[in-house]
């Protein structure tokens, strides 16, 4: 969501200020950092990177600084007590008004606005121009779970969806531009409903539907959905839309009940499973990841074996995984929580080993198999290589050097795994008449 709203950042000020990106923080004379608050660490960064940039105004007053993102929002204008070198300070949902920002901030006017006024940024933003073959859409913002352990729903808002039209409108000016895949996006993306149409209720089953109809549009992902938001007509989607790819990413966070409760996450154990279940029925293929966190407080030896003993049930093929951040200000807080910090470490170690280890041997499996991939570039590490994603989210390192393979579906077979890509050997790509999709 951060790389996306980053984006958005980058296209609002190219077409208001005709600015461009620049790598060299040097030779910018607007720096804005894009924070995220999820985890003690991230936010601790920002003002370390804020007393960096500190030492480029003083070369250089005439720089503006801004920080945006959650800790913005979480913080307001504390960050301005700390750095006060801060021209603005902007939430996720008041990124819109950028412009007006840096415009008073050449007026030396400091600008802090971290309200979350509905979902009215997506009125003031301009269409996507976008490089590559692959384009993040949003389409829902905020969240109203409250899990116990999150700063979410503090920081971006309540879950806000954008108007279907407004959608389906993005994705086909992203396919004019040569877009393939398109990433569906939403803190609870399948929380999406269209509020803007009441006779129509789409939810995101509809726009997946719709995404799919899109010309070009040949592969669609969606992130990061919650369990009990999945509906059958989700699950149907599955069933019924080849473009929406064979992977999806379910958050599930504990295996245990008693830790799924502390952190109200809405559903049990068995639910989950549930739901998976008939998700695997409605697409066998479907490779799943999902997001762990390790000694919430209260988490015994017997949770975290529960934990363990879902992920090999599952079968997971990926994770993102941590030990528990406390957040300022969210329930959990105020959570008693006696596990000794090295033990929540050697947890977090045995499960990442489980997972890597099943991951490893999903990518051994798909040694002798085809597997179509969107051709991304060229590989970094060896010239004489491009490379693509298969449907779960591998990456395929090929011999080819064409730069008409970019952006275009290619059939490649498996010959290698490794712990973070495979190897493979293109068979035929849509450069070829004889490829059908
Ligand atoms: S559903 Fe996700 S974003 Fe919402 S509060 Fe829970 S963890 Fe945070």
């Amino acid at each position: 969501m951060n790389e996306y709203d980053s984006s958005r950042m980058a296209d609002l000020l190219g077409e208001s200020h005709d600015m461009e990106l620049t790598d060299n923080a040097e030779e910018a004379d607007v720096l804005l950092l894009n924070t995220c608050s999820i985890r003690e660490k991230a936010q601790d960064k920002v003002y370390h990177q804020l007393g960096r940039w500190k030492k480029l105004k003083d070369k250089k007053p005439g720089l503006k600084i801004g920080v945006g993102g959650c800790v913005a929002s979480q913080e307001g204008d504390a960050i301005r007590k700390r750095a006060k070198h801060v021209d603005m300070i902007f939430g996720p949902q008041t990124l819109h008004k950028l412009p007006t920002m840096v415009d008073a901030a050449a007026k030396s006017i400091p600008i802090t606005d971290v309200t979350f006024p509905e979902i009215e940024k997506f009125d003031h933003l301009p269409a996507p121009r976008v490089d590559g073959a692959e384009a993040f859409v949003s389409v829902m913002e905020g969240c109203s779970k409250y899990c116990t352990f999150c700063v979410v729903p503090y920081t971006r808002g309540e879950e806000v969806s954008r108007p279907f039209n407004d959608i389906i409108q993005e994705v086909t000016q992203l396919a004019e531009q040569g877009v393939r895949e398109i990433h569906l996006l939403g803190q609870n993306v399948n929380a999406y409903r269209d509020e803007s149409n009441a006779d129509m209720e789409a939810d995101l089953a509809d726009v997946i539907h719709a995404a799919a109809a899109v010309d070009g549009v040949e592969r669609i992902r969606f992130t990061t959905s919650h369990p009990v938001e999945f509906t059958d007509s989700l699950i149907e989607a599955f069933r019924t839309v080849p473009e929406l790819v064979s992977h999806l990413h379910l958050p599930v966070q504990s295996g245990s009940n008693k830790i799924l409760k502390a952190m109200k996450r809405g559903h049990d154990r068995q639910a989950y499973i549930d739901k998976i279940n008939k998700i695997k029925a409605a697409r066998p293929d479907i490779s799943l990841s999902s997001d762990f966190i390790i000694g919430f407080p209260g988490e015994t030896d017997d949770d975290f074996v529960d934990t363990m003993n879902l992920i090999q049930e599952i079968g997971f093929d990926h994770s993102f995984s941590f030990v528990y951040s406390q957040r300022p200000g969210t329930p959990a807080a105020e959570l008693e929580d006696d596990t000794p910090e090295e033990l929540k470490k050697q947890r977090l170690a045995i499960l990442q080993r489980r997972i890597n280890q099943q991951s490893y041997d999903i990518s051994q499996a798909m040694i002798g198999s085809t597997q179509r991939i969107l051709v991304t570039g060229y590989s970094p590490r060896d010239p004489g290589k491009m490379q693509g994603r298969t449907e779960n989210n591998r990456i395929v390192n090929f011999p080819a050097i064409d730069a008409r393979l970019i952006g275009k579906f290619a059939d490649v077979i498996i010959t290698d795994a490794f712990p973070n890509s495979l190897l493979g050997e293109l068979i035929s790509s849509e450069l070829e008449s004889s490829y059908s999709l």
